[in-house]
């Protein structure tokens, strides 16, 4: 029979979510024996590595909400952690733009959000700056939100794994928790090496941590998995700042943003496109109507130079039929079980979120 190796905390997921937690736990619990699980041979491989890369403002999210609070700090620890950890974090920030004067009443009641938020210098954009869009996008009237920006992702993962590492915590690639079961003292967690028994335990599995937190209670929690498809742009395009439609009612996500990465390289998207499975292949009809909103939105953009890039896919989750509209965060308190915590539809401002995610889990258990 295994011997059981007994660890003080086991942290289920090697994607931003869990490599934040493991880098907070090993930063203020040095001697605590601290592993981050990862069942793929990469870290960062999931939804951690198919997103837009965007700093978020917290300026979409309803006032007091996880999503709202944790994006706020998270936005400004980013800042500190890239100076910290050597990972680029910059400021370049997005204008929200409306094309037709119907959209004019959400855009207002966006700039009003932003006060009611405690989003700092969220302003209309000037005559000179709506001029400049113009040449790229269909703009009737825009805000400007200083405090968005990108963050380079891969280097956010290499930088935490690092950290973890430095500060003696340990990080085990390939490496499938295939089960998990109460023990008295702890958790029993079957692994490709054998049990461990672990003190703590925090399920930042992602699109993966409600069936694994089902082992544990009944959550009453379902996934809604909501694809993102991305194009990239070879043409030119505005590059000093992010451009994002107003959001309407009957979007899922942001509408079809322009971003760009720390190169430069210019993407669009996400879209939005219901899946029931985890697949990263692109579905080219979802990119002919992402092609339609583009040329919508941005009528000098040549559909000849869009690609095909990535997509990713959303850890929505519905409880009890009904869309939870929030990060899904549960300590004893909600699952009666000590050392516990249980991060569930973690999807955007997640990658924003994640540093004060991680102060706020921590502050969950009892280390
Ligand atoms: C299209 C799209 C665009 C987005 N854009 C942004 C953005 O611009 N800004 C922003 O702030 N947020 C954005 N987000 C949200 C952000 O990407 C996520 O919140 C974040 O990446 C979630 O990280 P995670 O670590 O929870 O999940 P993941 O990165 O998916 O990591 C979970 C990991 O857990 C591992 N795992 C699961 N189960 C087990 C197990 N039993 N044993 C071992 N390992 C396991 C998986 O292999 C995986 O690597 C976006 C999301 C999407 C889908």
């Amino acid at each position: 029979m295994n011997e059981i190796t007994k660890i003080d905390v086991a942290i289920i997921g090697g994607g931003i979510a869990g490599l934040m937690v493991g880098y907070e736990i090993t930063r203020q619990f040095p001697h605590l024996n601290t592993f981050v699980f990862e069942k793929g041979n990469f870290l960062g491989d999931h939804t951690t590595g198919r997103n837009s890369g965007v700093l978020h403002s917290g300026l979409y999210y309803a006032k007091n909400s996880l999503k709202h609070r944790l994006c706020l700090e998270g936005n400004t620890l980013w800042e500190k952690l890239g100076r910290e950890l050597n990972v680029t974090v910059r400021r370049c920030g997005k204008f929200i733009f409306c094309s037709k004067s119907h959209e004019q009443e959400k855009l207002d009641q966006l700039k009003n959000q932003a006060m009611e938020n405690s989003i700092d210098g969220v302003r209309w954009a000037t005559d000179s700056e709506k001029n400049k869009l113009k040449a790229f996008a269909d703009v009737n009237s825009a805000i400007f939100v200083p405090t968005a920006g990108l963050i380079d992702v891969p280097m956010a993962v290499s930088s935490l794994e690092r950290a973890i590492l430095n500060n003696g915590g340990n990080i085990l690639r390939n490496n499938f928790i295939s089960k998990v079961s109460k023990h008295e003292q702890g958790f029993l967690l079957e692994t490709r090496d054998g049990p461990i028994l672990t003190r703590a335990l925090v399920n930042n599995g992602g699109l993966w941590s409600v069936s694994f937190g089902q082992q544990l209670w009944p959550n009453g929690l379902e996934d809604y998995f909501v694809k993102g498809n991305y194009l990239k742009y070879s043409g030119d395009f505005y590059r000093e700042s992010f451009i994002y439609p107003c959001p309407l009612p009957h979007l899922k996500g942001l509408g079809v943003h322009s971003t760009f990465d720390v190169a430069g390289a210019i993407k669009f998207g996400p879209n939005t496109e219901d899946v029931s499975e985890i697949d990263y292949g692109i579905d080219i009809q979802s990119l002919e109507e992402m092609k339609t909103e583009i040329a919508r939105c941005y009528p000098s953009v040549v559909m000849d130079k869009l690609a095909p890039d990535y997509c990713g896919i959303r850890s929505k989750i519905k409880l009890n039929g009904h869309l939870y509209p929030d990060f899904w965060i549960k300590g004893q308190k909600e699952t009666n079980l000590s050392n516990y915590v249980e991060i569930c539809g973690y999807e955007s401002p997640g990658l924003t979120a994640s540093p004060a995610m991680a102060k706020f889990v921590v502050n969950l258990l009892e280390l």
